[in-house]
């Protein structure tokens, strides 16, 4: 079993807050972590750290910062197996996509290390013998607070981008992946210097003593209802918050669509990652004229999905997306196939594909952090559309059609920060939005993270009055 350490001023501590983690395998329930909660005073010495470190840091050539990252990107990705081995023994991802996604991240870090340099700001056209700027400073002290759904993607971003731009930070990743994320750690705070990047480890708790500690940022990827409460606690400090939270985004099939290719999407939507991705199909509406080849295909995609998923993250959260499915059960939505957990060890959790679901249904209203597709039939695209905008989420959404009216259609009105036409995943690199209502608030992604790591200031040099 791992046993995990926590870092503030470059020393490596085991945590004094007098509660101890345990994670466990998904697939087997054997233990493989064991994580010491940090203290409150333990969160406070790593802010105090970033904040001695943050002169030095911000101080330091933006070129000779980017170079620190990109040696730090090399050292994760030398380490990617191993980082893998771990990720997928904390979560349950197959290691092959683990690696994938870590080397994803790797590549964010790198993006970042080139773009920090390039980041620019403006000169003004105000009074001719005066100079007027937009300058940008690095905020100060950065708080990480990272999910376990692709841990070290998420966090390369966050740190990346806050690194780069000349921020310290103090990162708390999940409970429930903390051996992931004090491994990346290991690899990553040694290319900079003492205190730039420091850890803490534990659960919500440790990380409310970390959003109400005087940091001048906390950047937040998770779940909406965490995010509701690092608002509040940025707004009773006055820190920045960053938000990128949870979705319910909803899958339009229009009528004409070749009803195989539409199962195939929405079930690469609905099934990848074991449906724990922030921006997975959530809900289905198909329109009635494709409606049957549409459920009959999306069960066998279900089928053949099942052997390519690991479990869920843990048995909390599979009870939390049957409890779901149950519910929409009651309320007359039929099960097509799967919508059972299997018993046996570990949180395994079946492709499911569920039809005449509703709107009242939490499983179409709430996001449901696992493998599942609640299917609602709907008479017109202008119904499908109605009924994807309301929501109290407004994180992404996929329409398959064959008309281009549809398409601009939805893209225009549809309340999220993304709109992908005729594919659920496989956007741009770089690709940043802002996500709207209950799912965030700024940009997470991008080189508009830059611009968020960042404080704008205008300077206004007047010329001296003549003769001094
Ligand atoms: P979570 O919010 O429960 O936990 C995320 C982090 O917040 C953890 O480190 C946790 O310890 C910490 N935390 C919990 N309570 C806290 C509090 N009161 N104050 C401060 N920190 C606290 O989310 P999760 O279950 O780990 O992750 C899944 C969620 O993340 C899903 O809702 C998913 O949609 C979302 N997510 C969103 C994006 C995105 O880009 N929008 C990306 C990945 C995951």
């Amino acid at each position: 079993m791992r046993e995990i350490e926590q870092l503030a001023h470059g020393k490596w501590s085991p945590g004094n807050g007098g509660r101890e983690l345990t994670v466990v395998n998904p697939r087997d329930d054997e233990p493989v972590t064991r994580v010491a909660c940090s203290s409150d005073e333990e969160v406070a010495e790593a802010v105090s750290a970033a904040r001695s470190a943050a002169p030095g840091w911000s101080g330091v050539p933006a070129a000779d910062r980017g170079a620190a990252l990109r040696s730090a990107a090399s050292a994760v990705e030398a380490a990617a197996d191993e980082l893998a081995a771990i990720m997928s023994d904390e979560m349950g991802k197959p290691v092959g996509e683990a690696r994938e996604s870590i080397l994803a991240g790797v590549g964010t870090l790198r993006q970042y290390a080139e773009l920090g340099p390039v980041h620019r700001g403006r000169s003004l056209a105000g009074d001719p013998s005066a100079t007027d700027l937009m300058t940008f400073e690095p905020r100060g002290v950065v708080a990480v607070i990272t999910p376990w759904n692709d841990p070290v993607a998420v966090a390369c971003g966050l740190l990346g981008a806050a690194l780069v731009t000349g921020n310290t930070v103090v990162h708390k990743p999940s409970e429930r992946t903390p051996a992931t994320g004090w491994r990346l750690v290991q690899l990553v705070a040694p290319h900079f210097p003492a205190g730039v990047l420091n850890l803490v480890n534990g659960d919500g708790p440790v990380g409310a003593a970390l959003a109400a500690a005087p940091v001048d940022v906390v950047a937040h990827v998770g779940s909406s209802a965490t995010g509701r409460a690092i608002a509040a606690a940025c707004a009773r400090t006055g820190a920045k918050a960053l938000l990128e939270n949870g979705g319910c985004d909803p899958l339009i099939v229009d009528a004409g669509v070749d009803p195989r290719w539409a199962a195939a999407q929405a079930a690469l939507g609905a099934f990848a990652n074991a449906g724990q991705i922030c921006v997975s199909v959530e809900r289905i509406y198909a329109h009635r004229a494709v409606l049957d080849p549409f459920v009959a295909a999306l069960a066998e995609e279900a089928e053949r999905w099942q052997s390519r998923i690991g479990p869920l993250v843990d048995r909390r959260l599979r009870d939390a997306v049957d409890d779901q499915v149950q519910h929409a059960i009651k309320a007359g939505a039929v099960i097509v196939r799967g919508g059972a957990a299997p018993a046996g060890p570990g949180a395994w959790y079946p492709p499911t594909v569920l039809a005449e679901c509703t709107d009242d249904m939490a499983v179409m209203r709430e996001e449901t952090f696992g493998p599942v597709a609640p299917v609602a039939e709907v008479d017109s695209f202008d119904e499908a559309l109605a009924r994807a905008a309301d929501s109290p989420y407004g994180l992404a959404a996929t329409v398959l059609t064959r008309s281009m009216s549809h398409a601009q259609r939805a893209a225009r009105v549809l309340p999220t920060g993304t709109v992908k036409v005729n594919a659920v995943f496989g956007g741009a690199p770089g690709g940043a939005a802002h996500p709207r209502r209950g799912s965030g608030q700024g940009f997470g992604y991008g080189p508009e993270l830059l611009d968020e790591m960042t404080a704008t200031k205008v300077v206004h040099l007047a010329a001296p009055p003549t003769g001094w």
